[in-house]
Order: C-alpha cells, then sequence, then structure tokens
C-alpha cells in the first residue's frame, strides 16, 4: 500500500502557454451565451450539451465536432450547442477511465501523454464550438476549466464537498447532476453551495472562491425503479425546491440530461430512448405546463456511430471501431442530427 511517482504532469500555466485560449475560441462569448440562456434572459433559445460520452479517438472526435458545428451553425437562433469533450470518466465499478488517464484503451496508463492529446483535442475542438466537460477530480478546476463553457458535476461525486467547492470559483456556468440515487434534493442542496463563496485546499494553495451564481441542476434519472425523473411530478419536485425563497438559489435552472438513468428501461439502457426523452419534455413545454418552466435544456449522448462497443479482447487501438462509444451508448450521428432539428422546431413553437 503505498504511491510510487510515476511521473510529473505540466502545471496550469504550461498547459495555457502550450496550448493559448485566444479570441478564436470564444470562450467569453460562449460562456456569456450559456449563462444568458441558463438565467432566463435569452429565452429564444435552448442549451443543449451533447456528444460522446468520452472522447475518443481524437480523429473520431473531431470528425464528430465537424458535423456538429455544421448543424449548430443552421439552427443557432433556436439552439446553442455545447458539445461534450469528457477527458476523465467516473466508473461505478472500474474499467478505461478516459483519455486524460488513458490515452491508449488498449494500453497501460499515460497520464502525461493523456493530458497533453487533452489539452490538444480542446485547443482544436474548441477552434469550431463551445466545449463542456465534466470535473471528475477536481484538478480540472486547475488545468482545464479555461478552454469551458460549460462544466458539470456527475451522479457519482455530486455530494463531494471538494467538488462543490472547487465548483463555486469556476467562471463556466456549472451544471450539478442529482446522485446516481436520484435524490434531487441533494442536487439542489449542490446548487446551494456551489452558489456560495468558499475557501478551500486546491492545487497547494488557499484558494478564496467567488460562488458560481450559474450553478443549476441537471435531472439524470435514478438507479432506482422508475428511474426516470423527466415527468411532471419531479419536475414540479425540482421547480419547488429551487425556487423556494428558503432555498435561496439565484438563477434557478434545469438541464434534463436525455441519458443515462432517463434512458433505462427495464433495467438496462436503450439510447435511443434519448429522442423521447426530448420530445416529451418539449410536448409538456408546448402544453404550458408550469413545472417545466425552468428547463433551459438537454444533455445527449451522440458520437458518429450508434451503441458502445467493449474493449474485452481488443489488444491494439486498431481493433477499436472508429466513432463508436467505448463507454456508455450513443445516439448515432444521423438520430442525433434528426433529434436537434426537431428539438429546434420544438424550441420555435413555444416561442
Ligand atoms: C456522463 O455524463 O457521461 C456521466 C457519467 O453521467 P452521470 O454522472 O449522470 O452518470
Ligand atoms: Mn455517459
Amino acid at each position: 500500500m503505498a504511491f510510487q511517482t510515476i511521473n510529473d504532469i505540466p502545471t496550469k500555466a504550461e498547459l495555457d502557454e502550450l496550448y493559448p485560449i485566444t479570441g478564436e475560441h470564444s470562450v467569453d462569448s460562449h460562456r456569456a451565451q450559456t449563462r444568458a440562456i441558463l438565467s432566463g434572459n435569452d429565452p429564444r433559445r435552448m442549451l443543449a450539451i451533447v456528444g460522446p460520452c468520452s472522447a475518443y479517438s481524437p480523429d473520431a472526435v473531431q470528425e464528430y465536432a465537424d458535423r456538429l458545428a455544421r448543424l449548430a451553425e443552421d439552427l443557432r437562433e433556436r439552439l446553442f450547442i455545447v458539445m461534450r469533450l469528457v477527458l476523465v470518466k467516473p466508473r461505478t465499478r472500474g474499467g478505461w477511465e478516459g483519455i486524460m488517464i488513458q490515452p491508449d484503451p488498449t494500453q497501460s496508463p499515460n497520464i502525461r501523454e493523456g493530458v497533453m492529446v487533452s489539452r490538444k483535442m480542446m485547443h482544436e475542438v474548441g477552434k469550431k464550438l463551445p466545449l463542456a466537460d465534466e470535473m471528475v477530480n477536481t484538478e480540472n478546476a486547475q488545468g482545464f476549466d479555461r478552454p469551458l463553457s460549460y462544466t458539470w458535476i456527475g451522479a457519482r461525486t455530486s455530494l463531494s464537498p471538494q467538488h462543490r467547492n472547487a465548483g463555486s470559483g469556476l467562471e463556466s456556468p456549472l451544471g450539478i447532476k442529482h446522485p446516481t440515487n436520484g435524490s434531487i434534493g441533494h442536487g439542489v442542496d449542490g446548487v446551494y453551495v456551489a452558489q456560495r463563496p468558499h475557501d478551500l485546499y486546491l492545487g497547494g494553495k488557499h484558494e478564496h472562491s467567488s460562488g458560481n451564481a450559474y450553478a443549476h441542476l441537471i435531472l439524470r434519472g435514478s438507479e432506482q425503479e422508475p428511474h426516470a425523473n423527466y415527468d411532471p411530478a419531479s419536475l414540479a419536485k425540482a421547480d419547488r425546491l429551487l425556487t423556494d425563497p428558503k432555498s435561496q438559489i439565484v438563477n434557478p435552472a434545469i438541464i434534463v440530461d436525455a441519458s443515462h438513468d432517463n434512458s433505462r428501461l427495464n433495467g438496462s439502457k436503450d439510447e435511443s430512448l434519448q429522442t423521447g426523452v426530448i420530445d416529451t419534455v418539449m410536448y409538456h413545454l408546448k402544453k404550458g405546463r408550469a413545472s417545466y418552466r425552468l428547463v433551459r435544456g438537454f444533455m445527449m449522448e451522440s458520437f458518429l456511430k450508434g451503441g458502445s462497443q467493449s474493449l474485452t479482447g481488443k489488444a491494439s487501438a486498431d481493433q477499436i471501431e472508429y466513432g463508436q462509444s467505448i463507454t456508455d451508448a450513443c445516439l448515432s450521428w444521423e438520430d442525433s442530427e434528426r433529434t436537434l432539428r426537431s428539438l429546434a422546431d420544438d424550441v420555435d413553437a413555444i416561442r
């Protein structure tokens, strides 16, 4: 039981110098647009945080980004599309932990190389689209925040004080998923905590955070039956917890994650259900159901090819199917495009 230091990792300053974020990336404008939608100040548009469950391989991610950027341009009056570029994966019971940890999923981990590959990918893809990532470990808050226009805390770290406190100092808006057990109340507690200033021990320093006024709730479904929580009763509960004056939450907002336990049926996940989740929420909004009024957008898992593949038995990276997820199953590009176009039409219908 011990640690063995394998390598040093470039510092935040070194990474920012190697892959500078410039005007070309428009991060400030992207963050401002995200904030405007979340706060209700841009009622013409909804947010769509879409992309693969995990960013692998860099070439497939780039090809996906090229397609998504064209679609985002086409739908820009109605949707603000932010691409998921997920570099580290939190696993329930082990497995590949993302490109930053293990850049070649068939070989040994190499974090130093993974960090370089990740920042390079952010630098390239970030020229085409605003980027979103999960803050799986709070080091993201140090080395990887600069290119991001949207960050979220995942269901497995949702209760972690260190994550909530680190999120309170991020300049990008912060989504907080409720825990995997589906407790909406714990998700709302996370929003409250992340909206407040904190003193924390981060990256070897005493940091004081400002509080993240755009911290908001993400509904991702529960591992417990009946799984889905985009129904009217769940939305009414989330609305009540976020808007009760005693909750002291500003900019109350909800993102519905169409994937994860919201696309689970009879115990197993079916990625194609994501389209129905979005349609159903938009149906309620078109009907003017008040409990849905804080829904500002969606998260969706989408890649070039539909479904997912297992790494079992794959001895080298060339055996991995190009453009298909190696973590959660994703909608294919064709189904994703159809879903986003239909969402944009529904956004028109409610404006
Ligand atoms: C994800 O967004 O891929 C993810 C891991 O989600 P969750 O934290 O909701 O399981
Ligand atoms: Mn996922």
